[in-house]
């Protein structure tokens, strides 16, 4: 069986102010062994919150392909293993709306941050217009065959499913719904890697808050949560940690 794994995802807020926030949320996680717990900050905090964190895991949003290379203003895998991250999110539909990234932009990022021993969360979901169209499963599936690595396997990949259009909204899809598209991501992660897909984590992301993290995680293939807006304060955090447990 599967253990859950909640990650928050800081976005571009944190500032040194917000350190305390991080220690409430190790000490939170601590007190939660049953649960697997992450936040991913901003590159400028992930030192930094590294020494308050504990046995929290921290993580990072983004990573370039690269190695190293001639790429002003990015940062590679390497430099978030030596700032101290262990996880990195790839893939993110902020990203893939803001920064242009497509599904292979996130295969080759996955498959960098995995050369240097991070652990991946590659995220993938349908936008508003593609789910009215009824094509929210097939869009999922075609961004996972481009992006999920061919050596996937649960000890270092997560998939998130974030419906675009339940991020940041305060909308989400039904827990039916949403354990509906977890098994057509894992049928087709299990095409693409075989077995080892039952062993990989599908989080679930958009919206997600104290109030509806119990009902939404009590799903047996909703493997976990990928939080934003509710991952920025432990008041808010810990009790999806919580529902978890
Ligand atoms: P919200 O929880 O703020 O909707 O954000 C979800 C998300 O994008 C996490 O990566």
């Amino acid at each position: 069986t599967r253990r859950k794994l909640v990650v928050g995802n800081w976005k571009m807020y944190g500032l040194r102010a917000d350190l305390p926030q991080v220690r409430a949320i190790a000490d939170a996680a601590a007190a939660n062994p049953s649960v697997d717990a992450a936040l991913c900050v901003p590159f400028t905090l992930i030192e930094r919150a590294v020494a308050v964190a504990g046995a929290l895991t921290i993580g990072a949003q983004d990573c370039h392909e690269a190695d190293a290379g001639p790429h002003t203003g990015c940062t590679s895998a390497a430099m978030l293993v030596e700032a101290g991250a262990r996880t990195v999110i790839v893939g993110h539909s902020e990203r893939r709306a803001d920064q242009h990234e497509t599904s292979q932009d996130a295969w080759a990022k996955a498959a960098a941050a995995r050369r240097h021993g991070l652990n991946v969360i590659l995220c993938c979901g349908e936008t508003e217009a593609e789910r009215d169209a009824g094509r929210a499963e097939r869009v999922v599936q075609a961004q996972i065959e481009k992006s999920v690595p061919e050596d996937a396997s649960g000890d270092w990949f997560t998939l998130a499913y974030e419906p675009r259009w339940a991020i940041g909204t305060g909308r989400t899809p039904t827990p039916d719904e949403i354990a509906s598209i977890h098994a057509i991501a894992r049928a087709k992660m299990r095409q693409l890697v075989g077995d080892a897909a039952q062993g990989i984590r599908i989080l679930y992301g958009g919206s997600v808050t104290g109030a509806n993290a119990a009902a939404i995680l009590a799903m047996d293939d909703i493997d976990g949560a990928l939080v934003g807006g509710a991952s920025l304060t432990a008041e808010k955090f810990v009790p999806i940690i919580r529902a978890a447990a």
